[in-house]
């Protein structure tokens, strides 16, 4: 590991602040994700800020607007947290069980939803279910819609100190998430998250799979002609020691099958 400062501001400005100060600091939330990338040197930033306590990313609220209602989920929200919230379970339990299926305990414990969203790993599970619900990315500077919020793999739209204050989910019609984990670590070999709107449209979501996070738009287009789902064709499928991509690419078709059956109402 590399020397360097650690900082604990106690407001978003103070935060802010030190980060525009200094173009090499980072901000730090579970350190799920940046600790490991520190202790293999592959990061050397020069402060790490962390945001994890700040009340301000801390919310997790229901707004309730006149033609859609939505959660607001903090940046600094932990995956736990998201998986127990009574309320999401009641409005989006796709993604509650989304959050109780990420890793183990110990990740669930310290993981943020703001920390796997700006990682933007290609197998982590929050993109999918942000791209299929038309999630909207709500940072210190701007809103920033999922589809040009993630931009491939471990890539987003977020500019340098840009900081993601929380994410807003409209509450779909409805949704299912299924995903085939890899056994060691629970991340997704194949995630695939379905959700119909209220206006009746289909978003399925796809991850693990492909080199990012992608919208599998023959799928949502079947599924609303009631057709069957064609097999998935990319070419940039994920390819690695754990299986190839024709093998991830069958295991997308099998849980967009699951995740259909879990659909309330079924399709
Ligand atoms: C053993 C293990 C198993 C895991 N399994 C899964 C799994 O099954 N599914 C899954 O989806 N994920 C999985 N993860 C990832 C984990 O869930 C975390 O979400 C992820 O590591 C990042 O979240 P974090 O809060 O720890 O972020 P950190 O590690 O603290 O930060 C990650 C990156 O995000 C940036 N960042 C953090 N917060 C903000 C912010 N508010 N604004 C802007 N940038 C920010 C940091 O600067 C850093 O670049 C696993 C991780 C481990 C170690």
């Amino acid at each position: 590991m590399y020397a360097f400062q650690y900082r604990r501001p106690s407001s978003v400005e103070e935060a802010l602040e030190l980060a525009a100060a200094d173009e090499e600091a980072k901000y730090l939330a579970g350190g799920m994700t940046l600790i490991p990338a520190l202790k293999h040197r592959l990061s050397s930033p020069s402060q790490l800020i962390d945001v994890a306590r700040l009340a301000h990313l801390q919310r997790c609220e229901r707004i309730d607007g006149d033609t859609q209602t939505l959660w607001r989920i903090g940046a600094a929200v932990r995956h736990a947290e998201v998986a127990a919230h009574p309320g999401l379970a009641q409005d989006l339990p796709a993604l509650t069980a989304l959050a109780a299926g990420i890793g183990d305990p110990q990740v669930r414990a310290r993981g943020t939803i703001g920390g796997s969203v700006a990682n933007n790993d290609p197998a982590a599970d929050y993109p999918s279910a942000l791209l299929a619900l038309n999630a909207v990315v709500i940072t210190n500077r701007r809103r920033l819609g999922a589809q040009d919020f993630f931009q491939g793999m471990f890539s987003t739209a977020l500019e340098d100190q840009e900081m993601i204050f929380a994410v807003e989910f409209p509450i779909p019609k409805r949704a299912a998430y299924a995903k085939f984990p890899h056994p060691a670590t629970g991340y997704a070999m194949a995630g695939v998250f379905v959700a119909q709107h209220l206006a009746g449209d289909w978003r399925v979501a796809v991850t693990g799979v492909g080199a990012g996070v992608f919208r599998w738009v023959a799928a949502e287009e079947a599924i609303a002609a009631g057709d069957p789902v064609p097999a998935l064709e990319r070419d940039d499928l994920m390819e690695d020691m754990h299986a190839p991509g024709s093998y991830r690419a069958h295991l997308a078709s099998v849980m967009l099958a699951k995740a259909r059956g879990e659909l309330a109402g079924g399709v």
